[in-house]
C-alpha cells in the first residue's frame, strides 16, 4: 500500500499546479473586463502570484526531499491540492459575480437613460427630482432647476430632416451634459426638452449657469460632412431656458417644474433664446406674472 504514496504525493501537488494554472483563466476574463487602472493592475498581480505558485508546487515535486514513505508525509500535497482547489473556486466566482454585477449595472444604466442623447430618462428624473426636493426640504439647503427648450426645432427638422434632427439633439445633449457641474443631473424631459437639476443651488447662482449654458449652445455649431452633391452643412441653434428653486410658496417637484415652465413660456413669448427665473409660485405679480429675467439681489 505504501508503494503509491510517492505517486499520491506528487499527483497530488501536479494536480495542484494544474489546477492553479486553470484559475488563470477567469481572472484573465475579468482582467479584460476590467478599464485601465488600479483594480485591473490588481487582478493582474493576482496572476503573477498563481505563476508563482505554480513555480512553486512544480519546484516541490520535483525536488522535495521527502520520500512520502509514510501517510504523514501526504500532509503537504493534500494541503497543496486544498489551497489550488480553494483558489480555483474562488477565481471562478469572482468571474460569475463580475459578470452578474456588471449584467445589473448595464441593464440598470440601460432602464435609466434615453437612448438617443445617452443621458438619463423621464424616468430618473422624476424619481431623483423627488430624492433632492426631500433631501434639499430636510435639511434646508437650497435647490434650483431649469427646463431647457431648443427654440424653432421644428424648422430643424423641417429644413434638414428627422435624422439630421436626431442629431442635433445628441449634440446638445452631451453639449449640456459637459457644460454643467460634477453635481447637476441633466435629464431628457421629453421631445427636445430637459430638465437640469441643481442641487445646493441659489436662485442666483443658478441664474448665472444657465446664462452660461445659454451661450455655450449659441456658440455652437454643428458640422455635417459634406455629401457627394453638397456642401458641408453647419448648423446652430439657441435654447430658451426657464429656471426654478423651492422657496416657501414652492415646496415640492411638482411645483418647480411648473414654475420652471412658466418661466420657460415667458422666455419663449419674450424673443427666445434666453433665461428667465420663476420669482415665485405666483402668476399674478405685477413682474412678468411672477417671472424675472433675473433673480434679486440676496
Ligand atoms: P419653440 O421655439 O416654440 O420651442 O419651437 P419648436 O419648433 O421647438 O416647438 P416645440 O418645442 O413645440 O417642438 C418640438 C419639436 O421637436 C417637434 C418635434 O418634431 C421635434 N422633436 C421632438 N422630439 C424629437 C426627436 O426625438 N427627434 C427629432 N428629430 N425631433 C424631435
Ligand atoms: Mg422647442
Ligand atoms: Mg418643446
Amino acid at each position: 500500500m505504501y508503494d503509491i504514496l510517492p505517486v499520491l504525493g506528487s499527483g497530488l501537488v501536479i494536480s495542484g499546479a494544474l489546477l492553479l494554472a486553470m484559475a488563470i483563466a477567469p481572472v484573465w476574463k475579468i482582467v479584460r473586463q476590467l478599464p485601465t487602472g488600479g483594480l485591473r493592475y490588481s487582478w493582474g498581480f493576482l496572476i503573477l502570484l498563481i505563476l508563482i505558485f505554480i513555480a512553486g508546487y512544480v519546484i516541490y515535486a520535483k525536488f522535495s526531499p521527502v520520500q512520502f514513505s509514510q501517510l504523514f508525509d501526504l500532509v503537504v500535497p493534500i494541503i497543496f491540492f486544498g489551497g489550488a482547489i480553494f483558489v480555483f473556486v474562488v477565481c471562478s466566482l469572482s468571474l460569475r459575480t463580475t459578470r452578474d454585477i456588471m449584467q445589473n449595472y448595464a441593464l440598470k444604466q440601460e432602464n435609466i437613460t434615453d437612448s438617443l442623447m445617452g443621458i438619463f430618462n423621464r424616468r430618473y428624473l422624476d424619481r431623483r427630482l423627488k430624492d433632492e426636493t426631500e433631501r434639499a426640504l430636510n435639511y434646508s439647503q437650497p435647490l434650483s432647476i431649469f427646463l431647457i427648450d431648443i427654440d424653432h426645432f421644428k424648422q430643424v427638422n423641417d429644413n434638414y430632416g428627422h435624422q439630421v434632427g436626431d442629431l442635433v439633439l445628441k449634440n446638445i445633449a452631451q453639449l449640456i451634459k459637459h457644460s454643467l457641474r460634477e453635481s447637476d443631473v441633466l435629464a431628457r424631459f421629453g421631445g427636445e426638452e430637459f430638465v437640469v437639476i441643481l442641487p445646493r443651488t441659489k436662485d442666483s447662482t443658478s441664474y448665472t449657469l444657465a446664462e452660461r449654458l445659454r451661450h455655450v449652445v449659441e456658440d455652437f455649431q454643428l458640422t455635417l460632412p459634406e455629401e457627394s452633391d453638397k456642401d458641408s452643412l453647419s448648423i446652430s441653434v439657441t435654447v430658451s431656458i426657464g429656471v426654478a428653486g423651492l422657496n416657501a410658496q414652492c415646496k415640492d417637484c411638482q411645483c418647480l417644474i411648473e414654475n420652471a415652465d412658466r418661466a420657460l413660456y415667458q422666455a419663449k413669448r419674450n424673443g427666445r433664446n434666453q433665461v428667465i427665473t420663476s420669482k415665485s409660485g405666483k402668476t399674478d405679480t405685477k413682474m412678468n406674472g411672477g417671472l424675472i429675467g433675473a433673480p434679486e439681489p440676496r
